[in-house]
């Protein structure tokens, strides 16, 4: 069984996956260069009942461009991102890969919201990218 582990940058909070990602996706929408500090966030979705986490969160909820909210959650004492809960998708847990031990244990699938990339940051060679959200 694949397990995932991963910490914040201080090391105060940390997590297991117990099951392997549904899916993993580069997302460059304008939350996520927020969210991440750089150009995009590269986003691993697993069943939520997989993960367990240790350590001092922070919520914060907001509306994504879906119209439903998703609730990212950070170490309080370093503000790395650790996890969201998408209300979009139901039973999943979604854990920035580069939170990982071992962030190359996932490989993106495809790429949203490239239209709002910025110049210097590229969706991955050899997957398929979208302009804005695919279609369900
Ligand atoms: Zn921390
Ligand atoms: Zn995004």
């Amino acid at each position: 069984m694949t397990t995932i582990s991963g910490n914040c940058l201080c090391g105060a909070v940390t997590y297991s996956l117990s099951e392997p990602p549904l899916h993993v996706a580069q997302c460059h929408c304008t939350d996520c260069q927020k969210y991440s500090g750089t150009g995009h966030a590269t986003n691993a979705a697993f069943a939520a009942q997989a993960f367990t986490v240790t350590g001092p969160l922070t919520t914060y909820t907001s509306r994504a461009d879906s119209g439903k909210d998703i609730s990212r959650s950070f170490c309080t004492v370093c503000g790395s991102p650790i996890c969201s809960v998408v209300e979009a998708l139901p039973g999943m847990i979604v854990v920035p890969a580069g939170s990982m031990q071992d962030p190359s244990l996932v490989t993106p699938q495809l790429a949203f919201f490239t239209s709002r990339a910025p110049k210097w940051d590229k969706a991955m060679d050899g997957i398929p990218a979208f302009p804005e959200m695919p279609p369900a």
